[in-house]
Parts: structure tokens; sequence; C-alpha cells
């Protein structure tokens, strides 16, 4: 019997593969523009990790964990968010000893979570995230979204708004969340069985609550906005600022509050709005107790995930077409000339040029229907009247031009054309 994926888990087969390393050259490229470096961490960590970190009573938590006991008896977690494992890294590497900000970066990070598979919902994703360490400033917020939106903006996706509010901090937030619980307390009828839980455990979360009979409900739910305290409503104030100032157009949601327990003061997200709703690319925002939680001293920070299928998914199609084939495909004229041909593909790439030619005995049509499949950007035709002058014949597969040139330096004469 043959043996399938786990469900909500997937492979990405070799022409999906070239896409995908786009993608990761441009996040790279961009987080390193912005000063990020790259930071890799095991896809296991200890539970206690992430109950302590995410928060005991987040949907992640309570619902969605990969958690078994490994052979010691420990409980471990394979890995449902990217933030907590850089602390635990950022902490155990003696990171905060050296200039702070620290701005980290991970990329392809593997997140698990036990979700019901759907579009755009997997069991296995992948997330491009940063981090910036040891900083309260609003200029690294804006910073950050900036990153995100001039990322989105090359990845092409149409119709993304960031969305932006602030939740407060340990000073403001519990006199939102008392009148919070107040309001929601008057709408328990509305509200789904999940939310009703979350009035006591989490209040902020039915805020966020993806059905619509609860968004109804809550339409008119006090807003975080309102009950700041100074130094949250400055902070909110030079963010919007910053990005006023540095062109990033944003809109205030104060619905946004996030799934996570460890944010503070700001909290966003990239959404695109579609024909059935919204979809959210990218969240993020400020947590500047957490690192103090997972058991450093004080160090404010502020970071985002982005879900790099969910990325792949929104892309519009013209952004995703495959130009990566061959420089060059060598057509054989004639079976007989195959040691010779298979002798040029070795000098083309010798000379950096990605050369590729046909192993199985294919015709000639055969082998320009290969090329074509391939993407090859050139066809170098070996054989006939042309090679008895000593002389390849050039295709440009693109114009469909062709010429002639010399086998004598035929490799110098292709790079120079490159
Ligand atoms: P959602 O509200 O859609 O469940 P989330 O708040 O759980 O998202 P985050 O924890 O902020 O998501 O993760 C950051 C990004 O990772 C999301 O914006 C999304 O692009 C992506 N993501 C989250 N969960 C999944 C999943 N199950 N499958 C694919 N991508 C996901
Ligand atoms: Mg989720």
């Amino acid at each position: 019997m043959q043996i399938k994926a786990l469900k909500g888990m997937k492979d990405v087969l070799p022409e999906k593969v070239e896409l995908w390393q786009y993608i990761e050259n441009i996040m790279r490229y961009y987080a390193k523009l912005y000063g990020y470096n790259e930071i890799r961490t095991p896809v296991v960590e200890r539970t206690e990790l992430f109950s302590r970190g995410v928060g005991d009573s987040t949907d992640i938590v309570q619902k969605e964990m990969y958690t078994f006991k490994d052979k010691g008896g420990r409980s471990i977690t394979l890995k449902p968010e990217g933030t907590a494992g850089v602390v635990r890294a950022f902490l155990e590497g003696n990171l905060y000893a050296d200039t702070l900000p620290c701005k980290l970066y991970y990329i392809n990070n593997p997140i698990f979570r036990y979700e019901a598979p759907q579009s755009g919902r997997l069991r296995e994703h992948h997330q491009f995230g940063v981090e910036c360490f040891g900083s309260k400033s609003p200029s690294l917020d804006a910073e950050i979204i900036s990153l995100g939106f001039h990322l989105l903006e090359t990845f092409e996706l149409k119709n993304v708004r960031v969305q932006i509010n602030s939740i407060g901090c340990e000073k403001c937030r519990p006199n939102y969340i008392k009148t919070l619980k107040e309001f929601l307390n008057t709408k328990k009828e509305f509200l789904c069985p999940d939310c009703l839980n979350r009035i006591e455990k989490n209040p902020l979360r039915v805020l966020d609550c993806k059905i619509d009979s609860c968004q109804n409900a809550i339409i008119e739910a006090p807003s975080t906005l309102n009950m700041l305290c100074e130094e949250c409503y400055d902070h909110f104030e030079n963010l919007k600022s910053y990005l006023i100032k540095t062109n990033i157009p944003f809109d205030i949601n104060q619905k946004i509050v996030r799934g996570l327990d460890y944010y503070t003061k700001t909290v966003f997200e990239f959404v695109q709005s579609t024909d059935n709703g919204f979809l959210t690319v990218c969240g993020g925002g400020r947590y500047d107790n957490l690192i103090s939680e997972l058991g450093g001293s004080y160090t404010p920070a502020v970071g985002f995930g982005m879900g790099m299928e969910r990325l792949i998914m929104l892309m519009p199609q013209e952004a995703k077409t495959n130009t990566n084939g061959p420089d060059i495909f060598v057509c054989n004229l004639s079976k007989e000339n195959f040691e010779y041909s298979f002798a040029i593909i070795q000098k083309l790439r010798e000379n950096g040029i990605v050369a590729e030619l046909d192993h199985n005995g294919r015709s000639v049509k055969g082998q320009f229907k290969y090329a074509n499949k391939l993407n090859a950007k050139n066809v170098l035709i070996v054989g006939g009247d042309e090679l008895s002058r000593n002389m390849f014949k050039l295709k440009n597969m693109e114009t469909g031009k062709e010429e002639e040139i010399s086998i004598d330096g035929f490799e110098i004469t292709i790079k120079n054309k490159l």
C-alpha cells in the first residue's frame, strides 16, 4: 500500500522549489537591507517554553500544539510559532550582552499547528519572521512594518493593507479588560461557546473571533485606543507619524488583538481583502515583557511572522512565473555527437553558464520540446553543415533569432551574450 503524507502537510515539489527559492532570496535581501541577521533554532522545544511564552489560555496552546513525550519522559513540542524559540536562543546564547538592539530573522521556519486543514490553513506551514530585541522606540515598530510592506509590495500582492492597533500595557490594560468584560457580559446570548469561555480567561481574544455572529455582537465594544495610558498613547501617535513620514499607508483596526498572549502596545496585521473576506498574510507586534517572562532581564521587543505558503497563495500568477530555466540547452542533430555535446555542456558549466542537454535520445523535435519545457533561454545546435565549418548555431528562444558562432572560444562568446 502506498504511504501518503500526513493530513495538512505538504511537499514542495521541484517545479515549486524555484519559486520558493526566489521568494527566500528576496526575503534575505530585505532582511539584510534592514540590518537583520539570520538565526536558526531547533524544530522542537520543551513544552513549557510555549505554555509560558505563548500563553496557556491561547488557542495555540490549548488546542493546536503537537506535544509528545520523548523517550526520557520529557514533554516536548514542535514549534507552533517562531518567536519563543528565538527568545530562548537570545538568552541562552548571551546575545543580550552584545550591542542592542539585536536584530534577528528566521526563514523557512517550519511551524506546526493541529488545525482543521482547509484552504490557506495547513498543519505544517513555514514562516519568515523578524525580531528586534532591546529597544522600546516606536521607530522600530515602524521599521518592521516598513520591511513587511516593501516585501509584500515586491511580491506584487494586491489589495493588501496593514492594519494597526495598540492593546496597551500592564498599566492601562487591566482597566480596559474590566470595561470590556462588562460589555461582553451584556452580549452573552450572541457569543459562541469559545467566546463565552474567553470572557473570563482571555477577553481580548473575543475581539478577533472569526465567527460572524460574534463579530456582529461586538461592533460596539469599547476601544482600547480610548483607554491607553499616556506612555502607550504617545507610542501609538509616534508610530503613526513615522509611518506617515515614510509613506507607509495603514488603517487603524481596533479589533486587531492577535492570538498570542505576549503582545503589548503595538499589534498589526497585513490583510488582503478578497471576495470571500479577509486573509492575513503577516502578523506581529510589540512584546515588551516576553523576554523577562522567559527568564531574561527586561528587554523590550517587536517582531512579525509571515506565512510563506499564504504569501505564495496570495501572489498574483504573473509574479510567480518561472524564468529560471537553463541559459543554454544543447541540441544534438545526430546521436553520434552526444559525447561531443556532453563535453560542451561541461565546458559551459565550468564557465558559470547553466547548461542542459537531452540524455534520453529524443529526436530533434523532441529536444526542442524538452528545451521549451525547461524554459531554456537559448538553444545551441550542434551538428550538420555548421559543425563542418567549425561553427555552432545559437537560437534565442525568446526572440526566435538565430546566429552562427565560432566553435573557437564559444564559451566566452556565449558568456558575453548572457
Ligand atoms: P489566523 O488568524 O489565520 O489563524 P494566526 O493569528 O494564528 O492566523 P500567526 O500566529 O500570526 O497567525 O502566524 C503568522 C502568519 O502565519 C499568519 O498571518 C499566516 O500567514 C500564517 N499562518 C498561520 N497559521 C497558518 C496555517 N495553519 N497554515 C498556513 N499559514 C498559517
Ligand atoms: Mg491561528
